[in-house]
């Protein structure tokens, strides 16, 4: 029996088979060929040549990147049709019956090893080009994520170096029992998903791949981080019992789904649900959820192929504006950037992706996208209960850049006849603290703000939400973040708005009734914690809230503050 610790970022606990998968490196098992696979080979070379050929000149037509990711583009198209590397795969094909993959690989790796060996910028640059083309072309032939998901069985503990968000989802509709990892944090985005999934997950796993073996019995307990391999028998029988106590606990939570969300002393506290999928609607739908106060629309661009059409979109969003109306639908627009990678976006790379081209900004830079999807949101709305809501705002200017490209989009569809309702809420998320301290302006340009306490931490305190070395500093219940709270809370309240919290603060038991006294209207959080929150909102009394938070905005460090709140 082995013991290994890791950060607990989903609760639970999880029994089954280690799964070692590592997705990060493309791996080409078929090196070579028979002779009569050569001609279906090259026609494969040309179909997914085209095909990823296709997928950037449909970039480059139909979207106004600017002149940056136009260059990067056109460059990647460019070596895709180079004459010199269509003969060279060929060749390898033809000639020394080289699988597709192992040719494609053979010629970046010449070519990568003959640039980076020049002393000189300009040509240093061309290889992380070619390498992102044939990372490109090699995830299309070796159709990498189908091949990961037919490995996975409902035994599988799942153990990857680092896992996108979309990856948990597709993991989890194979009945996976638990996520273990070595990037990422509470915050990221993967274990969000794998919250609001109630999937147990651990992260920040050091040397995973070398820790773990594959295929032995595993034991996750997601509650405290601990990871146990190969367990002894009294172990395995502890945890067993651990696990039917969680599923009978489950079941007790059941029974206040159709239990109003109110305080003891009878204060009504709206209770929402955040999605980033939407298959994540099944859960909210059963929870009884009043409403979705966060629906983040990244999954639309992220791990694609292509693009997303207008009409995709709105198929979307009409689709689940319908399946929880009359509750409302806030609809995020797209916030891609930082632990959000978009490969169809092509943003180029960052140096400090998290400080660099996200949320709002995005939109900003790619206007025809951003137009697409106000469209698709304003032609779902025809009722009350769609909203908008704009990610990484840093003022009250862009927010009225923002309104004006909406009002634009308005006309458009008036000038086509087409309908849309009349009372569109607009709000901005509070996630940087330039926000904070300018609430005031943005909420009287909003009819209601949402705190992002994910970024909000992370912005505040100067720590990457992501990086598991520093999550230590991480530390939702500092001073600053609180009083940041407060003051959101106040400068709201004074112009007649309200005010949500949709980051994973508000989904954790707690920080609820100290988020109440503070004066926060709202609660929108992880659709697999709705109850849990519901339960503590329904034992809490405001009074008490209320004075729970005066005594916590007195207090100078997050320890004092952590322990107020035992
Ligand atoms: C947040 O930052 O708190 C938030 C809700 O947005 P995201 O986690 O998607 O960045
Ligand atoms: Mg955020």
């Amino acid at each position: 029996m082995k013991k290994i610790k890791g950060i607990p970022v989903s609760e639970g606990v999880a029994l089954g088979i280690s799964t070692v998968i590592e997705k990060d490196k493309l791996t080409i098992d078929r090196k070579s060929i028979l002779p009569e696979e050569i001609e279906s080979e090259l026609e494969r070379f040309e179909y997914d040549a085209n095909f990823v050929i296709h997928e950037i000149e449909h970039l480059i037509e139909n979207y106004t990147f600017n002149q940056e990711h136009k260059d990067i583009l056109i460059t990647q198209k460019m070596i895709l049709q180079d004459p010199e590397f269509h003969k060279s795969v060929t060749q390898q094909i033809t000639n020394n019956l080289s699988s597709l993959e192992h040719a494609i690989s053979n010629y970046f790796t010449e070519i990568t090893k003959i640039f980076s060996n020049m002393d000189n910028e300009f040509f240093a640059q061309r290889v992380s080009d070619y390498e992102d083309v044939a990372y490109r072309l090699l995830s299309r032939t070796l159709k990498q994520g189908e091949h990961i998901l037919s490995e996975l069985n409902e035994k599988s503990i799942l153990i990857m170096k680092n896992i996108t968000p979309s990856f948990v989802t597709k993991v989890f509709e194979k009945h996976v029992r638990g996520l273990v990892t070595e990037k990422g944090s509470r915050n990221s985005h993967s274990s969000i998903i794998a919250r609001s999934m109630g999937l147990p997950m651990i992260a920040g796993v050091r040397e995973i791949i070398e820790n773990i073996p594959h295929g032995r019995k595993i034991i996750i307990d997601g509650n405290n981080g601990e990871i146990i391999i190969d367990p002894t028998n009294t172990v395995q029988k502890k945890f067993e019992a651990i696990f039917e106590k969680e599923q009978e606990n489950r079941h007790k939570l059941d029974a206040l789904i159709d239990v109003k969300s109110i305080t003891a002393d009878g204060k009504v506290v709206k209770l929402m649900s955040n999605i980033e999928i939407p298959d994540e609607l099944n859960q909210v739908v059963k929870f009884h959820s009043e409403g979705i106060g966060l629906f983040r629309t990244e999954f639309l661009f992220i791990d694609k192929n292509k693009l997303p059409t207008e009409e995709e979109q709105y198929q979307i969003y009409k689709e689940i504006a319908e399946k929880i109306s009359p509750e409302p639908l806030v609809i995020r627009t797209i916030d891609v950037g930082g632990d959000k990678l978009s490969s169809i976006l092509n943003l180029g790379r960052e140096e400090n992706p998290n400080l660099g081209c996200r949320g709002i900004r995005i939109s900003f830079e790619n206007i025809q996208i951003f137009k697409q999807q106000f469209r698709a949101i304003l032609r779902a709305y025809t009722k009350e209960y769609i909203r908008i809501m704009f990610p990484m705002i840093s003022d009250v200017k862009e927010i009225v850049r923002a309104k004006k490209i909406i009002a634009q989009c308005m006309d458009q569809l008036t000038s086509k006849g087409i309908e849309f309702g009349n009372k569109l809420e607009i709000g901005a998320m509070i996630e940087i603290p330039s926000a904070v301290f300018t609430s005031d302006a943005i909420a009287r340009a909003c009819d209601f703000l949402s705190i992002g306490t994910n970024d909000l931490v992370q912005y505040t305190l100067a720590v990457d939400r992501d990086n598991e070395s520093v999550s230590t500093y991480y530390k939702p219940s500092h001073p600053s973040v609180i009083r940041s709270i407060k003051m959101t809370v106040e400068n709201a309240h004074k112009y007649g708005k309200r005010v949500a919290v949709c980051g994973e603060m508000a989904s954790e038991i707690k920080y609820v009734k100290l988020l109440l006294g503070l004066g926060v209207d709202e609660l929108s959080v992880s659709p697999g914690r709705l109850l849990k929150v519901k339960n503590e909102i329904l034992k809490c009394d405001f009074q008490q809230a209320e004075k729970l938070a005066e005594l916590a905005l007195q207090l100078d460090s997050s320890e004092e503050i952590s322990n107020l709140l035992i």
